[in-house]
Parts: C-alpha cells; sequence; structure tokens
C-alpha cells in the first residue's frame, strides 16, 4: 500500500494536498481522478511514499484516508513545470495546484489532452532575460535569425504573443522556409485543429517552432532551447483571475528552471525590464536602442479654443479637421484613437474653459455625486488616476463663473462627433462593443481596408489589428483623455501608444492636448526612448514604485462593519507590516470598496515572509501582486 498525496486542479481552491490511500504506486507529476466530498475532481500526484515509510502516527489514522481509486489513461507532467509552479508560490500567495492550475493548458487540466511522456531535461543556455527594444519590423528580423541559430542546432523555439491577432502576424512573418516546422495553438482553433497541432508539436523527429498565447507556453519539448515574449509590453501578459499570475514573471521562472533562454521583445519594453537591462540584471539583444527614428512625423496640436454656447469645447480642432480632409480627399485612410468607454466626462467652465484638474497627477477630475446620512446629495472631484477625492467647487477657479459643465471625451463621444463632422464619410468603430469577438472584429478591419477614403475610430484594441496594414493618418483625438487611466503604468502606457501609432502610420501621428506638451510628449517626438525611460526610473524610485518595490493588494468590499471586521483581520495577521489602507475614491456608503496596500522592497526577504503571512487570508479578500491599478 502506498500513501499518495496529491494536489487537486481546482481554481480559487484553499484545498493544499490531500492524502489518498493507493495499492498502486503513481510517479510524482501523474494525472488523477480523485473524489471529493461526493465528488470528482482532476489533480496531480506530488508524493508517493510505501504505507511503511509513514510515521506510526499515520498508521494508526489510516482509516480517515480514503482509498485512491484505480486509475485509467495514466499520463504524467514534467519535474520541471511543477518545479516552476513552486517557485512560482514564493511570488504569489497560492498554492503549487494553483499555480499549476493557471498554467497547463486548458485541454490539459480538463482531460481532454493527454500530456504527451517527456523526460525532462535541464538545458545548459543563458538563462538570464534578454531585452530587444526596437520596432516590430526589426524585431521581426531579429526573431527570424535568432530562430534560425537555434534550429541550427536543432532546437525548437517557444514563441509567445498576447492575443491571436499577433499570432497571425506572427505566423506570416515567421513561417517563411520553415513552414514544416510551424505549430500553432491559437485561441480560434476547431477541435480538429487543435489534435493536428499537438501531433505536429509531438512530433519530435524536427526541432519545431511554436507559436501560441499564454495558454499552451507552458507544453514541454524535450529539445526546447529558447522562449519569446513578443510584446512584453502588453498588459494582456497579465492573468485576470486568482492568483492574478504574470506570465512574463513565470516564463522567465520557467526558463530558468529549464535552462533555456528567454528572449522579452516590444517597441517599449516595461520600464522593470529597461531597468534590469540597465543594471545588467537582464542583457541587451543586439544593440542597445536608445532613440528610434520614425519616417512618419508626430505632430502637436495644442487646442485652445473658447467654449461656445452650443459646446464647452470641440473635440476636433480646426487643424485636426483640415488634416483629416486632406488625407480622405488623398483617398487615405484616418485612424482615430478614442480612450476607452466609460471615462468619465471632464468638469469644465463654460465661461472661459478651465478643466478642473487634480494637483497630483494633472488629469482632468470627473463628477461624483453620493448621498450623506441625512439623504442630502453631496459633490465630489475625483481623479481616477491618483485617487483623490475633495468636495467639488461650485464656481470656476479661474473666473469666478458658476456655469460649469461636464463634456465626454470618450469613444463614444468622439465616434458621435465623427459622423456630425464628417458625413459623406465612412465612420468604422472599433472598440469592446462593437468588435467584442474575433470574427467581428475582422469585419471592420476587413471593411476599413476595402474601403479608401474611410475613418475608423478605435481604442487599444485595435491597434494590433492595424500593425499589418497600417494606416495613412493616426490621431489622438484628446491626450487628456488617453492620460487619464487608472494606472501607476499611464506615462509608460501612453509613450507606447506614441510610438506604436507613429509605427503603423504612413504619413503622420496627430496628438491633440488640452494641457501644455510635457516632456513625454517631447520624447514621443524625437522617439528618445532613453530620456523617457531615465525620467521614469527615477519617479517610480521616488515614489517607491516598481521594480524597487513590490506592491501588494488587498481588496475587499462590503458595508462599514463587514470591512472594518475583515480590516481588522489583516491588521492582526500582518502586524509586523506597515500598510495603507483606503477607499475607493468611487465607493458610495452602503458599498465601500476598501484597498489594503503593502509595499515592500522586490526581492527582499520581507516580502516573501509576507507572501507567506498573507496565503492564509480567507478568498473574498483578493490579493493581487503588482497590480496596474492601486486606486
Ligand atoms: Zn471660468
Amino acid at each position: 500500500m502506498f500513501v499518495i498525496q496529491v494536489i487537486p486542479l481546482i481554481k480559487d481552491t484553499k484545498i493544499n494536498n490531500l492524502s489518498y490511500f493507493s495499492s498502486t504506486n503513481y510517479e510524482i507529476g501523474t494525472f488523477v481522478e480523485v473524489p471529493i466530498r461526493k465528488k470528482t475532481y482532476r489533480a496531480i500526484v506530488v508524493e508517493s511514499k510505501p504505507v511503511s515509510e509513514h510515521k506510526s502516527s499515520l498508521k494508526t489514522a489510516h482509516f480517515t484516508l480514503h482509498k485512491l481509486p484505480e486509475q485509467k489513461n495514466i499520463s504524467v507532467i514534467p519535474s520541471c513545470l511543477r518545479e516552476t509552479a513552486k517557485t512560482l508560490t514564493e511570488v504569489y500567495p497560492t498554492t503549487t495546484g494553483g499555480v499549476l492550475y493557471q498554467i497547463l493548458s486548458p485541454d490539459v487540466r480538463n482531460g481532454d489532452y493527454q500530456y504527451p511522456n517527456i523526460s525532462s531535461l535541464t538545458h545548459k543556455e543563458e538563462t538570464t532575460p534578454q531585452i530587444l527594444t526596437d520596432t516590430i519590423k526589426n524585431r521581426y528580423m531579429s526573431y527570424r535569425s535568432h530562430i534560425r541559430s537555434i534550429l541550427a542546432r536543432r532546437g525548437s523555439v517557444m514563441f509567445v504573443v498576447p492575443n491571436s491577432v499577433d499570432l497571425d502576424y506572427a505566423e506570416k512573418n515567421l513561417m517563411t522556409g520553415i513552414e514544416d516546422r510551424i505549430v500553432k495553438f491559437s485561441p480560434n482553433q476547431t477541435k480538429r485543429e487543435r489534435i493536428k497541432a499537438y501531433e505536429a508539436f509531438e512530433d519530435t523527429t524536427i526541432a519545431k517552432v511554436i507559436l501560441t498565447t499564454p495558454t499552451h507556453a507552458y507544453l514541454d519539448r524535450v529539445d526546447l532551447l529558447s522562449i519569446i515574449i513578443e510584446r512584453s509590453g502588453s498588459t494582456l501578459y497579465k492573468v485576470r483571475t486568482r492568483p492574478y499570475l504574470d506570465h512574463r514573471t513565470a516564463l522567465i521562472i520557467h526558463a530558468k528552471t529549464t535552462g533555456r533562454n528567454i528572449l522579452l521583445g516590444d517597441i517599449l519594453p516595461r520600464t522593470e525590464d529597461e531597468f534590469f537591462r540597465r543594471n545588467e540584471i537582464y542583457y541587451t539583444y543586439n544593440e542597445e536602442t536608445k532613440r528610434i527614428a520614425f519616417p512618419t512625423p508626430l505632430t502637436i496640436i495644442e487646442q485652445q479654443d473658447k467654449p461656445t454656447t452650443e459646446t464647452p469645447f470641440s473635440l476636433f480642432s480646426n487643424e485636426l479637421k483640415k488634416r483629416v480632409n486632406s488625407t480622405l480627399e488623398g483617398r487615405g485612410r484616418v485612424f482615430m484613437y478614442g480612450a476607452r468607454r466609460g471615462i468619465s466626462p471632464v468638469v469644465i467652465c463654460i465661461d472661459c474653459g478651465f478643466i478642473f484638474r487634480c494637483p497630483d497627477s494633472h488629469t482632468p477630475y470627473s463628477l461624483l455625486k453620493t448621498h450623506n446620512k441625512a439623504g442630502e446629495e453631496e459633490r465630489w472631484f475625483v481623479s481616477s488616476t491618483s485617487g483623490r477625492r475633495v468636495r467639488a467647487s461650485d464656481i470656476c477657479d479661474q473666473c469666478g463663473s458658476w456655469r460649469l459643465r461636464q463634456r465626454g471625451i470618450g469613444i463614444q463621444q468622439v465616434y458621435d462627433e465623427c459622423l456630425a463632422t464628417f458625413p459623406n464619410q465612412p465612420v468604422l468603430l472599433f472598440d469592446n462593443t462593437t468588435a467584442d469577438t474575433r470574427k467581428k472584429a475582422e469585419k471592420i478591419i476587413t471593411d476599413f481596408y476595402e474601403k479608401r477614403n474611410v475613418i475608423l475610430v478605435g481604442t487599444q484594441m485595435a491597434i494590433p489589428y492595424l500593425t499589418k496594414n497600417g494606416t495613412d493618418l493616426s490621431t489622438i483625438i484628446s491626450l487628456d483623455a488617453t492620460r487619464s487611466n487608472p494606472t501607476w503604468r499611464a506615462d509608460e502606457d501612453v509613450f507606447r501608444l506614441l510610438l506604436e501609432l507613429r509605427e503603423i502610420s504612413n504619413k503622420e501621428v496627430v496628438v491633440q492636448t488640452r494641457s501644455k506638451p510635457d516632456d513625454l510628449l517631447n520624447y514621443a517626438t524625437t522617439g528618445n526612448l532613453d530620456n523617457f525611460y531615465s525620467d521614469e526610473i527615477m519617479l517610480r524610485e521616488q515614489l517607491g514604485y516598481p521594480p524597487f518595490f513590490t506592491f501588494i493588494l488587498l481588496s475587499y468590499a462590503g458595508n462599514k462593519n463587514a470591512v472594518e471586521e475583515v480590516e481588522s483581520q489583516i491588521k492582526n495577521l500582518a502586524k509586523s507590516y506597515e500598510g495603507n489602507y483606503y477607499s475607493n475614491p468611487f465607493s458610495q456608503n452602503d458599498k465601500i470598496l476598501r484597498y489594503a496596500l503593502f509595499r515592500l522592497p522586490a526581492n527582499s526577504k520581507k516580502l516573501r515572509d509576507f507572501i507567506d503571512i498573507i496565503r492564509l487570508l480567507p478568498p473574498y479578500i483578493k490579493i493581487e501582486i503588482d497590480p496596474s491599478r492601486i486606486v
């Protein structure tokens, strides 16, 4: 008889290890089906010992252990994957099973696909991450030569992209001459295509280039020597479900565990990665890129129009309209970038045009109404960027006028204004409501490229779709709206967006702003990445942000009593750690969203100890490591 310990593959579980009796011995890493509270779950064996080796206490208690049913169709995950998952539990407050649940592909998790039996082999490649900073065309040139050199050594490459659009781009730009080596795992595959992909993956007679989104990035092959993370700055690498794993962190650890090299490429890799590169914790792939020269100019239009009786301010300046018209007359295509849907309107004085802004973040305030205990309405100015919430002014700071109005600046307003301003041109809208499936998205993009003199109004989502064929003119209608993104990464995100727009535009990028152009805009105009990074790194050091400190954000919601109770629980558990406790600025009195933010020196023992402590918190407290939003 054996005592088998397993980790159940259950999402969000607090159950760590379970023990069963078994007459059969199962190898560590074997998938098994186990009974838990009258249901059957998939689990992975983490330990197996003959009963005789167990302590006498267990022998006497053995009648409490369930018997593991005889297993059919045995498959085993490679030990390196378990090792990676175990290491990740030092970074994320979860269990090995919790990590495995997120890094195993859904097909493997639910048993549709049996993990191929492969022996785990540790390679001897240089595992220090290498950073490639360049335009997409140059990056793919580098990828092709990198892949060729790995293939020449009979090694396979795992090429990871954030979404399925980039997957198609990668296939087109990497496959020439190596068609027989390409294996693609796409979320849009049919079941048949998926089976074929697995077959090609398992064929180890020749080295392969595996193109995938993060879902299949942890599949293993004996000859896998290299991992490439393309568009490494993309927020899509961060998983939105517990334990909020970051695939970049996970793949870097996985590369180290397996002795593979790993390459991260983007036009603007994350500031953290650049910081590590500058300090030689990471390496530079190819030459260092301090500046990128774009053939397409970036033009800034400072809008200073005065309010009229009809409208507090116009979204399109005359200069912008002129440029759009001339592009359309030349049978060109226009892309208008609009900030995400749901961005709050700004508050503006209709007499002098003054926009109310948060003094900390310089982004426009939005107006929030709440009711106090007496049922009276209270009005607040709220900055979703800094979290600042102050009583709303009744009069203009600038001219003393009482005539304050709200003005929407989100993508819907841009689209509506576009229809009104260019009534005779086709205008397409691309955002999470019109392009919520890949099929609908493709349809809009096909329309855009089938037509000439056409306008596409779109959010960030549209950009990967425009990478292949580009556009003539790109415009950011409101830089203010674009910058009021509730994340401490806002500057990095905006800077990357500006570079990407320059990359996909053939003629010009036009940016409209209502604040004085600052360094960030100047750096984007000159393509000066080096200065941008220097400023950003300095700022993050001053503010105690990543990569200098690690954020651990706990969130919980409820009425006053409920959140107070949770808070005392946290304070009790994390006694020796100092946290900031604050409410989401948009919280209403009856349902308060509270945060407890801890920041600890990155990679410190203190941080690891803290992770161990908060592992014990109940599941209704959301725990995120380095989330992009902290207010
Ligand atoms: Zn005023």
